[in-house]
């Protein structure tokens, strides 16, 4: 897997989501997020997550109804065959796309990194990169983490 680096091929680490951004990606449904960036993110990702969604659905599916469930009573009923895999199916799901998120979105880092420069946010740390000088080779430097990033990516759009 790729390292996240930044414009000046150093590595750098991808900006973390605040709590509410990480929520509206949790919903992941685009039409109710006011959050612009948020919405250009989950495009880039949304493949990869429905994936990993579908696949954590299937596995918890599995593990009860292969694994767990021959080991209790709830054998021929309706709780058993239908409610608890049904719920497991889909906290197992979350859990995995929680769990792989920050994979999901180093995978996607120069797609990632292009959206929040276009907020104006340094796209390592989420600082925001206004009034900065330009350096020699293009690049606005982030006072808070270093990273340095090409200043026509740098957009003015504000979320
Ligand atoms: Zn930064």
């Amino acid at each position: 897997m790729p390292i996240p680096t930044d414009d000046r091929d150093r590595p750098c680490a991808v900006a973390r989501l605040t709590n509410r951004q990480l929520a509206w990606r949790s919903i992941g449904i685009k039409s109710l997020t006011k959050d612009e960036l948020v919405k250009q993110e989950q495009q880039v990702t949304l493949n990869t997550e429905v994936a990993i969604a579908l696949l954590g659905g299937v596995l918890g599916w599995v593990l009860w109804t292969g694994a767990i469930m021959p080991l209790t009573n709830l054998k021929n009923t309706l709780l058993g065959h239908l409610v608890i895999p049904f719920v497991l199916s889909i906290v197992v799901s979350t859990f995995l796309w929680f769990v792989s998120l920050s994979w999901v979105r180093q995978r996607k880092f120069s797609k990632i990194a292009g959206i929040h420069l276009l907020h104006g946010k340094c796209a390592a740390c989420g600082y925001e990169l206004k009034d900065l000088p330009t350096e020699d080779d293009a690049c606005i430097v982030c006072p808070e983490c270093n990273a340095a990033w090409k200043a026509e990516r740098v957009g003015v759009q504000h979320a």
